[in-house]
Order: structure tokens, then C-alpha cells, then sequence
């Protein structure tokens, strides 16, 4: 796939637009937070689908009403997204599972979407994480190498 520099923080506001109708029709407020721009080597389409699949969850998370925030900030060298959900969580002994193809607690789930969006994070020297209180919510940690290499 291709690579192009990529701003971030216009590719978040992308993605939070296509979900822009969805969560209108729930009672889910998506807040986005960026502290300055951040560019990044990356493909678009799969880094934007990274973002879909995340929000996604985030979604289905969310039973009733809740909070989305998508929050992105640069350390040295490094493009931090944080997704955070007040949704039901993740238990702590199923943290390292979730990423694996086929894992899923939905009636129509595939279990793919965590899968790939790991494999994705892989393919742009990236990283994911997340961490969950029950009944709380859950953030996932999205790491990507910004562009240029030293800013
Ligand atoms: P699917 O959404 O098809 O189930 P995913 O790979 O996207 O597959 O997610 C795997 C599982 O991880 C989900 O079924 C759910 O149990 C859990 N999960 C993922 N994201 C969240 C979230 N934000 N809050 C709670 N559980 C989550
Ligand atoms: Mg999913």
C-alpha cells in the first residue's frame, strides 16, 4: 500500500465525520482533542480504517448514552491517538485476547476488527494498547513514528 505524509489530525476529523449521523441517533457525544499537528508516514485509508474499527467498538461499547474522545498528541518523535469509551469495558484477563483474529463476545461479530487494525499499527511501525475498568470504559493507545523522523 501506499505511504504519503499524512496529517493526522485532519485524518481524525475524517473519521469522526462518517460517524457524524450514527452517533447523532444515539445519545453518544464524540469530542475530538488535538493539542497541535502531527504528521505521520502512513497509508490513509488504512490508518483511517484503524480509526473506524476503534470507534466502532466504541460504539457497540456504549449501551445507553455516553462519551467518545478521540485526543490526539505528539511526544518526541512519536503521534499518540488515544480513543477512550465510557462503555462496559474489557476484563482485565481478557486484555491480551481481544487482538486476536476471531475473539469476539457479539452475536454478529467477526473478531476481525481488532485484528487487523493490530496488524495495520504493525505494518506502520506503530503500536496498540489498550487498558479498561469494567463498567467504566476503556482507551485504546495508538503509537505511530511522526514525520519527519526528528521534530
Ligand atoms: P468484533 O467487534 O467483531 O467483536 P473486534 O476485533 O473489533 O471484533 O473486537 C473483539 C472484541 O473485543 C469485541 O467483541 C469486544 O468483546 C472487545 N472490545 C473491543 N473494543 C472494545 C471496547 N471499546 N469496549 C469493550 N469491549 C471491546
Ligand atoms: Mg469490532
Amino acid at each position: 500500500a501506499s505511504m504519503d505524509i499524512l496529517e493526522l489530525n485532519q485524518l481524525c476529523k475524517d473519521v469522526a465525520l462518517l460517524f457524524k449521523h450514527q452517533l447523532n441517533q444515539r445519545q453518544i457525544h464524540l469530542n475530538a482533542h488535538f493539542d497541535q499537528v502531527v504528521y505521520c508516514l502512513g497509508n490513509a485509508c488504512q490508518l483511517k480504517q484503524v480509526l473506524i474499527n476503534l470507534i466502532k467498538n466504541a460504539m457497540e461499547a456504549i449501551e445507553e448514552s455516553g462519551h467518545i474522545t478521540i485526543e490526539l498528541t505528539k511526544r518526541t518523535n512519536t503521534a499518540v491517538i488515544h480513543v477512550t469509551d465510557t462503555g462496559v469495558g474489557i476484563p482485565e484477563e481478557k486484555l491480551s485476547t481481544i487482538m486476536e483474529p476471531f475473539y469476539t463476545t457479539k452475536q454478529t461479530g467477526t473478531g476481525l476488527g481488532l485484528a487487523v487494525t493490530r496488524k495495520i499499527m504493525t505494518n506502520h511501525d506503530g503500536e496498540i494498547s489498550a487498558v479498561s475498568t469494567m463498567n467504566k470504559g476503556t482507551t485504546f493507545t495508538l503509537k505511530l513514528p511522526c514525520h519527519p523522523p526528528q521534530s
